[in-house]
């Protein structure tokens, strides 16, 4: 049976086959989720990710997860949002299609998901919450290997628009 679930929670600390990393381009390390990912993981994750030389926005990358308990990381640099006429709807989806498809080609049975781009790269909560969702159920359709697939949310603002979208 497949499944999306959304929990609160910390994802450096989630126990899943494969984390996504809300990246930036460089894939050199950030704010927000990125940098508690980097510090969590340790300097090995640093050196892995130099070998990239960066990574378009929506597309996506994979490397070990190093000190994590997740065995992948996956890192996906979503969208900044410009006003949504730049295409901004569809690099989001992009971004949570090419890392599950990254995470289906290293038959990872679980994934988790931070709220890609709705920091300080300001796409709208309810919208991102929509689009997520959406391409995360339409994906699991036809897994073979990805059954469960969780959105950990960082704060209540966050947890309460992915949970409205799965009820
Ligand atoms: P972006 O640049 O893609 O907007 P941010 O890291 O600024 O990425 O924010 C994306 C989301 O990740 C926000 O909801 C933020 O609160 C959340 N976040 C920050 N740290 C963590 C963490 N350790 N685990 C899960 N989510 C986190």
């Amino acid at each position: 049976m497949t499944q999306v679930n959304v929990i609160k929670g910390d994802i450096t600390k989630v126990n899943v086959d494969a984390i996504v990393n809300a990246a930036n381009t460089t894939l050199m390390g950030g704010g927000g989720v990125d940098g508690a990912i980097h510090r969590a993981a340790g300097p090995a994750l640093y050196a892995a990710c130099e070998k990239f030389h960066g990574c378009p926005t929506g597309e996506a990358r994979i490397t070990g997860g190093f000190n994590l308990p997740a065995k992948f990381i996956i890192h996906t640099p979503g969208p900044v949002w410009y006003g949504g006429t730049h295409g901004e709807d569809q690099l989001l989806a992009n971004s949570y299609h090419n890392s599950l498809a990254l995470a289906e080609q290293n038959h990872c049975q679980t994934v988790a998901f931070p709220s890609i781009s709705t920091g300080v790269y300001a796409f709208p909560l309810d919208r991102a919450a929509k689009i997520a969702i959406a391409t995360i159920t339409d994906f699991l359709q036809s897994a073979k290997y990805v059954d469960q697939v969780t959105m950990v949310c960082f704060d209540d603002h966050t947890f309460a628009a992915y949970q409205e979208q799965i009820h």
